[in-house]
């Protein structure tokens, strides 16, 4: 078995930062070992610090291609009360309209792209949240996976690990409402989902970049039946599988969940499934105490998209309660209005600190007082089990998934090594990633993806089609 040999004068492990580290890695991308205070011998050095890469549990590639797109108060949208009234259910017009012409090679070519500014940015695992199934007049695709096939493509070509996880959506609102014809291309029953991801498993099944999942759409798409259906369905194809769900993004759509059935939509979803390690809830925003608790206990990941969730004005997380009772989570970036882990994360605390007017909110204890430190090393574990791949954290077992810091980055130069975490999510906006290894092999080198200038200039052929 060929051996990839790495050294690092220092990296971050499972107990914190470590000397001198010296990784094994296999033919295969797993790390095989793992030794602080080594000797480098003729290992490859790495130029910098080395850290996890970080998972990005919540992405809908497509809407890459749409940011800057809907910051102005878009013509063509009724508004009741003028121009202030935009709102994320504007938003969705403008993404419906958006979405109604894309073929699968724009959407490959925009997935590419994107996953490329992910890979430079110190992302390394996406979860690919996906609805857009079928073509422009509603009808599936000679394959009904084509559309899922194209963001695998584009993650495989670029060299992220992915976590597809096509979309159940088979209404336009709580109680079976009819779906609108903006969601026409998104709509499936439980059988062809999971014909989807049947054919998915069985195209990837030896390939340990790809994971197959489900994600049924909310509670607003799904009757309790269909999403029974598909979560059974789900288990029998492989019962560890992710599952995950948009929750409770908006006001609104907690109020209509209560019109309907007479709870909120967390309160809803323990009710009529037990969310546990295999979930991921992603904009749990708007929950009551009870919510919070029983989320946290429950073991499920709550995926958080701070900067969607600012750009569409949902809402703050309630982070302090939740993460004092144990809660686990993640990031995401979504709607990609942003793609960074470090505006992600710095935005969590930040919105804490305008809310209650204090710092450091998030912070924690031991190594873990240090924000950065906290919020990172969670956001890896988090987003690492709702992924549903073994990554997330340098040791054995795991994926060789990892970020050389830039040491000539003036704050990873001359920070201690104690607050290298703080001084990346918090020091400035140079981006402070120089090399990314996935699955073993490097794809970002001096902060550039191997193929960035062609995914670059196929996404802006792709993109100038769609906006001519
Ligand atoms: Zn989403």
């Amino acid at each position: 078995m060929t051996i990839h040999k790495l050294f690092a004068q220092r990296a971050f492990l499972p107990g914190g930062w470590a000397e001198a580290v010296l990784f094994d890695v296999d033919g295969a991308g797993n790390i095989v070992g793992v030794t602080a205070n080594a000797a480098p011998g003729d290992a490859e050095r790495a130029k910098g610090p080395v850290l996890p890469g970080m998972p990005n549990l919540h992405s809908h590639a497509f809407q890459r291609a749409m940011a800057g797109l809907a910051e102005h108060a878009a013509p063509g949208i009724e508004r009741g009360g003028g121009r202030r009234d935009d709102s994320f259910w504007t938003w969705r017009e403008v993404m419906y309209r958006f979405v109604a012409t894309l073929t699968p090679d724009q959407v490959e070519a925009i997935a590419a792209q994107l996953y490329v500014e992910m890979l430079e940015s110190g992302y390394t695992a996406v979860g690919e949240f996906h609805y857009l199934h079928h073509a422009p007049d509603g009808q599936p695709y000679a394959d009904v996976a084509e559309m899922s096939r194209r963001t695998i493509a584009a993650a495989q070509a670029t060299g992220i690990g992915i976590s597809q996880l096509p979309v159940l959506y088979g209404y336009g609102g709580f109680g079976a409402q009819k779906a609108g014809e903006g969601q026409r291309r998104f709509l499936n029953d439980p059988s062809r989902l999971l014909r989807i991801v049947e054919t998915l498993k069985a195209s990837h099944k030896a390939d340990p970049q790809v994971r197959v999942g489900v994600a049924p759409h909310s509670l607003r798409a799904v009757t309790p039946e269909t999403l029974d259906e598909v979560v059974t369905g789900l288990t029998a194809l492989d019962a560890t599988a992710p599952l995950h769900i948009h929750i409770a993004e908006q006001v609104k759509e907690v109020d209509d969940c209560v019109a309907w059935c007479g709870r909120r939509p967390v309160e809803q979803l323990f009710e009529i499934q037990a969310p546990d390690a295999r979930w991921c809830l992603v904009h749990a925003t708007h929950m009551t105490d009870a919510e919070t608790s029983a989320l946290a206990a429950s073991g499920a990941v709550a995926g958080l998209c701070p900067t969607t969730e600012a750009n569409l004005g949902d809402g703050l997380f309630p982070a302090e309660q939740y993460l004092d009772a144990g809660g686990r989570w993640g990031i995401g970036s979504d709607s990609h209005i942003s793609v960074s882990p470090i505006e992600d994360l710095r935005l969590f605390e930040y919105g804490q600190r305008l809310a209650t007017r204090r710092r450091n909110v998030l912070a924690g204890e031991g190594d873990a007082a240090s924000v950065g430190h906290r919020l990172y090393q969670q956001a890896l574990a988090g987003g690492a089990q709702a992924l549903g791949r073994p990554i997330g954290a340098l040791e054995v077992g795991r994926r060789a998934d990892l970020v050389v810091l830039d040491p000539d980055h003036p704050a990873v130069a001359t920070l201690p090594p104690e607050r290298l975490l703080d001084a990346v999510v918090f020091a400035g906006n140079r981006n402070p990633v120089r090399d990314v290894m996935v699955g073993g092999r490097w794809v970002v080198t001096e902060g550039r993806h191997r193929d960035a200038e062609a995914v670059q200039a196929a996404y802006t052929t792709a993109v100038s089609q769609l906006l001519a």
